[in-house]
Formats: structure tokens, C-alpha cells, sequence
């Protein structure tokens, strides 16, 4: 798998294997409904970028961060160091500190986005009774007639397709690494840590030889 190219053997590497076949999996499943139901976001819009910073998994920052050290290894070490912050934006929303308004999905780490990040606006929650629960979000254009909430067997005919549950793929990342599966903080509160352990492992891995950015931050040296 390239994007874990840089990872050497390890338990984290075989955690983010894991994940990423879930992943693959909640993304499929987010494809299939908006095939099926027509729906969309708006041409553009981040707007749920700009006020929300997501609650995710340690696993989960691991994979953020393996993208951060992937892409920019400079940059990874200057938010390891100086870490990261919400993004303050008008009306006083604080959003997500990986939010690029400049990038085409509004998102830094895209291709490595939370879970949630993934299945936000295209899955179901499950309701007291354990129905499939889903509304639309309130930016999406639709018919003026467009029903606009559904529960369990109305679904399919109201949508046209059952969203996936954004739970059952949760519950399998939990299983991913279950000593830590109570924790979850929100995303910047994790990715400066994730990141340092890292950039560890991949200045493990990498090749004396190798012709890439230094894996270690210069070492001042007393004279
Ligand atoms: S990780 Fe990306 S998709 Fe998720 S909230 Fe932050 S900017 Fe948005």
C-alpha cells in the first residue's frame, strides 16, 4: 500500500492497514447512497469545516498525521512543535485547524480525513429504537417537495437508499486498537503527538541512502 510506503513494520503500521480498509469501506458505502439518492453538497462548500473541529481516534490522528509527515516534512515538524489551534472564522465559528480554504475539498489531509470527515452529511445515526435515522443537511438544494428526514423502512422511499450508519464503521475502528478505544479528543488535541511518534518511526524505517528531507530536526551541538 504506497500511502503507508514510509512506515516501517510495526503495530502502528498493521493499525493503519486496518483503518484504512474501513476507511475504503465507509467510502464505498458513502458512494453507493449518493449514486442512489441524487444528493450532494453544495458546488464548493466547507461550510462544515468552518464550524466544527471533529472528535476523532488516536488511530485516527496517527493517519492524519502520516499524511502530514508524508507531504511536508518541514511543515510536520513545525506543527509538532508549535502545535495547532482552531481556525477562528466570521461569526465567531471556531472550525477545523486543518481546514485549506485554498484546496479543492477545503480539507489539509483529504485523502486521510476522519471518519467522520468522510460520512458527515451522507449516513444515518441510529435512533433509541435502533432505527436508521437520517435528515439532509439544511445547505443541500433539493426539490422544494423534498422530504427532508426519515426513519428506518421510509428511508428507501423517501431517499431512494438507506444511508449507511456512520456507527457500525465506528465501531470497527474501535476494535482497530481497543486499549485506547475510550479516548477521543478533538483532532488538534492529537495530531502534534501523532506526528512526533511519526516521524520517529519513519526515521526508523527510512534508508541511510535515500535521497529524501532529513528525518530528524537539526541537533544544536555545543562548541
Ligand atoms: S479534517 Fe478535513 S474534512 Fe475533517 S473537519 Fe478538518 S478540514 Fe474538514
Amino acid at each position: 500500500m504506497d500511502m503507508l510506503d514510509p512506515l516501517p513494520p510495526s503495530v502502528l503500521r498493521d493499525r493503519l492497514i486496518a483503518l484504512a480498509d474501513v476507511y475504503a469501506r465507509a467510502d464505498a458505502a458513502v458512494d453507493a447512497f449518493v449514486a442512489a439518492s441524487g444528493l450532494a453538497c453544495p458546488f464548493g462548500c466547507g461550510t462544515c469545516c468552518e464550524a466544527f473541529i471533529p472528535d476523532i481516534l488516536p488511530v485516527e490522528a496517527d493517519f492524519v498525521a502520516l499524511h502530514l509527515v508524508r507531504h511536508d516534512r518541514d511543515d510536520a515538524y513545525r506543527l509538532a512543535a508549535r502545535g495547532l489551534s482552531a481556525q477562528s472564522h466570521d461569526g465567531g465559528r471556531l472550525g477545523c485547524p486543518l481546514y485549506r480554504a485554498d484546496t479543492p475539498y477545503h480539507c489539509g489531509v483529504y485523502e486521510n480525513r476522519p471518519l467522520i470527515c468522510r460520512m458527515f452529511a451522507f449516513s444515518a445515526v441510529r435512533d433509541k429504537h435502533g432505527h436508521s435515522a437520517f435528515s439532509l443537511c439544511k445547505l443541500m438544494h433539493v426539490q422544494p417537495q423534498q422530504i427532508r428526514i426519515g426513519v428506518g423502512s421510509e428511508l428507501v422511499s423517501i431517499f431512494r437508499a438507506e444511508p449507511p450508519v456512520m456507527a457500525d464503521f465506528g465501531s470497527e475502528l474501535v476494535g482497530i486498537d481497543p486499549a485506547v478505544a475510550g479516548i477521543r479528543r478533538p483532532i488538534h488535541e492529537l495530531i502534534g503527538p501523532a506526528i512526533m511518534k511519526l516521524l520517529f518511526l519513519v526515521g526508523m524505517g527510512s534508508n541511510p541512502e535515500g535521497n529524501g528531507p532529513p528525518v530528524s530536526p537539526p541537533v544544536p551541538r555545543a562548541s
